[in-house]
């Protein structure tokens, strides 16, 4: 088996959690590729390693002088050095730091220092190689993501290397400058590293056990996800739950590699297997619940809109000439209701509907705004009779006005409308009938 291991921020915010990562990655000789992203907040207060450095080159920049906050970084560093009793000096690099940052090198060059710094100590921490990821990991002219050289040269220069560590988040351009990918960016290292090496495992650890079936800030300790799919994941993504940065799922996906999500201060946990099929259940028949408030509905009557051929293309015409994307379009006969973001919406509002009597010619439109998006998902609903009745009982029985619903064909997901009033209650609702109820 071959393991690669990516640590986030928060577990690498001090020796005391370098000690930690060092202990996992000992326990287990297949942790032999290691991602390390920039140390992160030690504490609520804190700042992570990446603003830092963001903020310092900010002043270098404008041509102010950012001494102190280089030397506040070079201190955090040498807080860690300290801690873990390495006798590594940084002093040369900073030195080379601060002349780039007077070179005016870039807000990328100087954000991946981060990771850059961290990998030097965690390879001398572990006694593996330390590879640059300047040298491995490409984009081209363009900034985009060059995957098939990378894939190549990275997995040509691993092959040689019977332990390495490869900082995240950024990588080279053709002409050498650094670029990183954008923030929490390390997640797509270690999926590019774990394609390269063609690992068995990519484990993502982090400070959390895995994935919650729902927002913890609306439910008092949700339970965990134990297993997901790609495509779940997505879903649940798109409706805002965090954790792995949704770029790092295409590489292991392509090779069908499952990725971990393991608590790097509870290592027992076994986190979230993300994988992309699996006949194993759910212990509930929904996966997770997610969802997101700020939505508008423009709502667009027009009698037998439904045999108007092209009716459905100029309303989202009068969207598009107006640059707003949709997110739902649920219709009857005579209705159409197209949803949007609000925040996006709001000032283009009377240009659409001035754009929808032009080109549609309905009867009516109707806005409505304040309206919450609620995304049940879950492979187990496709052979769970009843699923959809069971929402919907639960939501009548906590009084909410359910304002769409839009159940994709893969079955995967039914996503209902409320008011924003009711989001929070909604998703209480669906927890309890679906998980407090089976527990
Ligand atoms: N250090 C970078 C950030 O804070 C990248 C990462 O941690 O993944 O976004």
């Amino acid at each position: 088996m071959r393991k690669v291991v990516k640590f986030g921020g928060s577990s690498l915010a001090s020796a005391e959690q370098f000690k930690k990562v060092g202990s996992i990655i000992r326990e287990d000789e297949e942790r032999k590729f290691v991602v390390p992203s920039a140390p992160g907040k030690r504490d609520d207060r804190d700042t992570k390693v990446t603003d830092m450095l963001y903020g310092c080159y900010a002043l270098a920049d404008a041509d102010q002088d950012f001494s102190a906050e280089l030397k506040a970084i070079e201190a955090r560093y040498q807080q860690i050095i300290d801690g873990l009793e390495l006798s590594l000096s940084l002093e040369e690099e900073f030195a080379v730091i601060r002349q780039m940052f007077l070179d005016k090198a870039g807000s990328d060059y100087a954000a991946s220092r981060g990771e850059y710094l961290n990998g030097i100590i965690m390879a001398a921490y572990l006694g593996f190689a330390f590879v640059d990821a300047a040298q491995v990991i490409f984009f081209n002219e363009n900034g985009d993501f060059d995957g098939d050289r990378t894939n190549e040269v990275l997995s040509a220069r691993l092959a040689d290397c019977e332990s390495a560590v490869i900082p995240g988040f950024y990588g080279s351009m053709p002409d050498g400058r650094i670029k990183t990918f954008s923030r929490g960016g390390s997640d797509i290292t270690g999926s590019i590293v774990a394609k390269a090496i063609k690992a068995d495992v990519y484990e993502n650890w982090t400070d959390v056990s895995g994935f919650l079936i729902a927002d913890p800030r609306i439910i008092q300790n949700p339970e965990a996800i134990d297993v997901i799919t790609y495509r779940e994941l997505r879903e649940l993504a798109y409706m805002g739950v965090p954790v792995l940065h949704e770029d790092a799922i295409f590489p292991v996906r392509q090779q069908g590699i499952p990725i971990n999500i393991r608590n790097t201060n509870a290592p027992e946990d076994d986190g979230t297997w993300i994988v992309g099929s699996t006949c194993q259940k759910s212990r509930f028949v929904i996966t997770g619940i997610a969802g997101k408030k700020g939505f508008c509905s423009v709502n667009i009557e027009k009698d037998k809109m439904n045999s108007e051929i092209g009716f459905g293309r100029k309303v989202l015409q009068a969207f598009e000439d107006n640059g707003l994307s949709f997110e739902h379009v649920p219709s009857g006969i005579d209705t159409m209701t197209v949803f949007v973001h609000q925040d996006e919406f709001m000032c283009k509002e009377q240009k659409v509907v001035a754009a929808l009597h032009r080109m549609a010619e309905p009867e009516a439109i109707e806005i409505e705004s304040d309206l919450a998006l609620v995304a049940v998902v879950g492979r187990g609903m496709k052979s769970t009779r009843g699923t959809a009745g069971r929402i919907f009982s639960a939501l009548a029985h906590n009084n909410i006005n359910v304002k769409m619903i839009d159940q994709g064909s893969s079955e995967l997901n039914i996503i209902i409308g409320v008011t924003n009033e009711d989001f929070e209650s909604a998703i209480r609702a669906i927890y309890d009938i679906f998980v407090i109820a089976q527990l």
